[in-house]
């Protein structure tokens, strides 16, 4: 992991000035000659602690969407349903928007953004798929761009704001998952930057 890597080009994001790159030491950061702004910084990450992270995301997502989150009325008896449960419940008997609200806001988009950051660690970890690569990177960063940690903290809420006028809340397993899957997708956020995505694939291609 730590072999030296081939002198690579860094363009300046502010100025374009194509400068060789180096390596740093651990948290260090290196600036343009130029105008002096950051180009790219050792946070002495590694591939395998974002693929854990994703990982982990990716099992309490599991959690939170299997265990019950909401009690509601279904047929005049009280039953606990899944959030899943809750989605189909609302989009036969209450508000067709609201359903699709909470399904891409809390499903639908964290599950895409989660499966493809695997999906592309693991590929690099275990070194196949490299034929497209590039195109699954291209996925990533455009769907990181949509800003998916803010999408899934206004659905979740906006989502148990409305849910909680219908049906009642379980403080239970699923509740308490979606907040460590918040935490969670911060730091998987956090662990992953483009820079370090191609670090990792030219040592792994080394
Ligand atoms: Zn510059």
């Amino acid at each position: 992991m730590s072999a030296p890597l081939p002198k690579h080009l860094v363009a300046c994001h502010h100025c374009d000035l194509l400068q060789h790159e180096i390596e740093l030491p651990k948290r260090a950061v290196a600036s343009c000659v130029r105008c002096g702004a950051e180009l790219y910084r050792n946070r002495h990450n590694s591939l395998d602690l974002s693929l854990a992270l994703s990982i982990a995301a990716a099992q309490v997502f599991l959690l939170a969407n299997t265990f019950p989150l909401v009690s509601m009325e279904v047929q005049g008896e009280i039953q606990s349903t899944t959030l899943p449960q809750a989605v189909v419940a609302l989009y036969k008997h209450h508000s067709v928007p609201l359903a699709v609200l909470v399904f891409v806001t809390t499903m639908l988009a964290p599950a895409i953004e989660i499966a493809s950051i695997v999906y592309l660690l693991t590929s690099l970890r275990i070194g196949v798929g490299r034929g497209h690569f590039a195109l699954v990177f291209r996925f990533v960063q455009s769907i990181r761009r949509w800003g998916m940690i803010d999408v899934l903290m206004l659905g979740v809420l906006v989502s148990l704001v409305k849910l909680a006028a219908l049906a009642e809340v379980v403080p239970g397993i699923a509740l308490w998952a979606y907040c460590v899957l918040l935490v969670l997708m911060v730091a998987m956020a956090a662990s992953f930057n483009t820079h370090d995505v191609w670090r990792w694939s030219a040592e792994r291609s080394e």
